[in-house]
């Protein structure tokens, strides 16, 4: 479902990925595991299409989308702060990739109130997004980044920062629901027991080395 082949970047002369590779197979949950400054975001960002390598390419799906933009790639994002909209309810952020896509707004509303039934938060379309606890904004991002069901979801840090609690229930809890939905994904951490947690493989990226 996704190639990752040869991929290399280097910033202000400094090479940070060096002729990268990696394949995941549909349904697949690989955790990509490195210790800060090794490049986990930047391979992200270059999957997502958010940075042109300088060399190598990326295949989603059969397709060699290297030069594709972001918005055509059928990428999902979850960041570390969950990034919603804070001026949109929390329907409106799950269904707003929906309407980037088209959707009809009734048929929206409708995969909405599903993708919020499905992590665990049915009934909160109408809430405001600055009122949910830390765990609800983490459930709503992932919500939001699978309802245009992406080829490939792109996890960078999702759980880092929470409370050790909430960290462990949440990462049984979205790797289920990743699990549920034969959702392909790369889990982006710095915590080998978190990866161990939620993936079905883990692939190390050195500091600034090749892996
Ligand atoms: P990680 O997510 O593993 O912590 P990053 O991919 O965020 O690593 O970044 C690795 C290193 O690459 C950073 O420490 C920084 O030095 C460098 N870097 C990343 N993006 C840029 C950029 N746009 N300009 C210059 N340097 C960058
Ligand atoms: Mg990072």
């Amino acid at each position: 479902m996704l190639g990752v082949h040869d991929i290399t970047i280097s910033f202000e002369g400094r090479p940070l990925l060096e002729r990268v590779s990696l394949a995941l197979d549909a349904g697949e949950i690989v955790a990509l595991l490195g210790p800060s400054g090794s490049g986990k975001s930047t391979l992200l960002r270059i999957i997502a299409g958010l940075i042109v390598p300088e060399g190598g390419t990326v295949e989603i799906d059969g397709a060699d989308c290297t030069h594709v933009p972001t918005h055509r790639r059928s990428v999902g994002m979850v960041f570390q702060d969950e990034q919603l909209f804070p001026h949109l309810s929390v329907g409106a952020n799950v269904a707003f990739g929906l309407k980037m896509a088209g959707m009809a707004a009734r048929e929206r509303r409708r995969r909405s109130d599903d993708m919020l039934e499905l992590v665990g938060l049915g009934g909160f379309g109408d809430r405001q997004v600055g009122r949910l606890s830390g765990g609800e904004a983490k459930r709503v991002a992932l919500a939001r980044s699978l309802a245009p069901t992406p080829k490939v979801l792109l996890l960078d840090e999702p759980l880092t920062g929470l409370d050790r609690e909430l960290h462990d229930r949440l990462a049984d809890e979205v790797a289920a629901i990743l699990r549920a939905t034969g959702t392909t994904a790369i889990w982006v951490t710095h915590d080998a027991a978190e990866a161990a947690a939620v993936a079905d493989r883990i692939v190390r990226l050195g500091a600034g080395t090749s892996s």
